[in-house]
């Protein structure tokens, strides 16, 4: 999408710092909120989104976290997917969003992870979820083509639960938003005016200034680097995390469910292909410019995971790979989304931790609820608050992959 690098005002009701998913999905149910009339400017440092954590997402969805608060963003995630056309006014225009349902399958190899995965399909029931919990030898009945040696629990997930096309979504919000009269401009956002208690004004590093009456940082793992501008700190950084599409010589005669393995690597069904997932050797933080790629990982970590546990993928042919990041937060892998306790005109929509695609209908609707009317009007995201992190009050999400 090709932007402008000058804003038609120099003073904006929103500015929001960041225009990729999360960016898009504020712009979009504030746009259509009846509460709200004001301007809103969307300032986006790289209009390709190369090197987004959108661009490099694997659009997932599920309803196995081991919070409640996740499940029931989870949940809406689903209806809001499943239901895209109505949630968009029932537009004929509007697509019907692909939902490819394989479910998810957690795998548990001791004792602590068996506890976990009990714990939260008890918890997920309850929230509406259909997850239930398989023995090795239900596994090997429904699944005979895995090697189960270690495992001792499976936790599945039958409804509402695999590829969604995320991307669609992506485009409608933007197109529509602009339609609403959401202006979008090239430009970077280094520097944030605050006076007292309030953000006044961003400043691009063109070094045009526009003033504005809120700021939402919506910046996925450069947040903290916005978050700094503000005189605030965030615990969000980037992590690399891998992808790989493979073909396989002898592929299974069903959809392989997004397989979560104790051994860190995630893999399913994509199309006549299989998608693999896996974190680097070394879990740190990296610089938001480095998609430095370890060639290895492939050969020496994922494929051996991979044929261990599905031992008929012996034989693979690595079509793509790429790296991504994921705005990973340290405190307890969770957004962080609302205001600044100390800043209430900064917003944040931040620290999804490699969940963020599936969260962006319920956390850009409660942001825009926020800004329209002051509360969560719908479901209430109070839990994703900034005051956890100074007070060292974890809300942990335990099943991230
Ligand atoms: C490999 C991988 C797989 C994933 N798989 C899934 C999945 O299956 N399911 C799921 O739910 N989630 C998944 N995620 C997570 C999901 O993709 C992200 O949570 C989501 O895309 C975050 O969107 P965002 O808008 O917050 O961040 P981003 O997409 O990174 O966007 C931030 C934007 O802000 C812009 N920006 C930054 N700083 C400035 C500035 N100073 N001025 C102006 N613009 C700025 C950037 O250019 C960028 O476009 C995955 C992520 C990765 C990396």
């Amino acid at each position: 999408m090709s932007l402008p690098d000058t804003p038609r005002q120099s003073s904006y009701d929103v500015v929001i710092i960041g225009g990729a998913m999360m960016g898009a999905s504020v712009a979009w149910f504030l746009a259509d909120h009846p509460g709200f009339d004001g301007s809103i400017l969307v300032v986006e440092r790289d209009p390709s989104y190369e090197f987004s954590s959108t661009a490099h997402t694997n659009s997932c969805l599920r309803q196995q976290f081991s919070q409640p608060i996740n499940v029931q963003v989870s949940r809406f995630g689903a209806q809001y997917v499943r239901n895209f056309r109505q949630f968009m006014g029932d537009d004929p225009e509007v697509p019907d969003l692909h939902f490819h349902d394989f479910g998810y399958l957690y795998l548990a190899g001791t004792q602590a992870g068996v506890d976990a995965l009990r714990t939260a399909q008890a918890m997920q029931v309850q929230q509406g979820a259909a997850t239930r919990l398989m023995t090795p030898e239900q596994l090997a009945q429904a699944y005979p083509f895995y090697d189960l040696s270690g495992i001792k629990l499976g936790s599945f997930g039958p409804v509402d639960e695999g590829y969604f096309d995320g991307g669609t979504m992506f485009d409608w919000w933007r197109r529509r938003a602009r339609r609403a009269g959401v202006e979008y401009l090239r430009g970077e956002v280094t520097d944030i005016s605050v006076d007292g208690a309030r953000v006044h004004a961003v400043h691009l590093a063109d070094g045009t200034r526009i003033a504005c009456g809120t700021v939402v940082n919506a910046a996925g793992p450069r947040a903290a680097r916005v978050a700094v501008m503000a005189g605030l700190t965030l615990p969000v950084e980037p992590r690399k995390r891998y992808t790989f599409v493979f073909e396989a010589a002898r592929p299974l005669d069903c959809d392989l469910p997004l397989t979560v393995d104790p051994s860190g690597m995630h893999v399913r069904t994509d199309g006549a292909y299989y998608m693999a997932g896996h974190p680097p050797r070394v879990d740190d933080p990296v610089a938001a410019d480095d998609f430095v790629a370890d060639h290895d990982l492939w050969e020496e970590v994922v494929w051996p995971a991979i044929a261990t546990r599905i031992p008929q993928f012996d034989s693979l042919r690595l079509h793509q790979s790429w790296v991504g990041h994921y705005a990973y937060n340290t405190l307890d892998q969770n957004a962080i989304v609302g205001p600044h306790p100390d800043l209430p005109n900064f917003l944040m929509i931040n620290g999804f931790s490699g969940h963020g695609f599936q969260q962006s209908p319920a956390m850009g609707r409660g942001v825009a609820e926020w800004i329209a009317s002051g509360r969560y009007e719908t479901l209430d995201l109070t839990p994703f608050a900034y005051d956890r992190i100074p007070e060292g009050r974890r809300l942990l999400e335990q099943a991230i992959i």
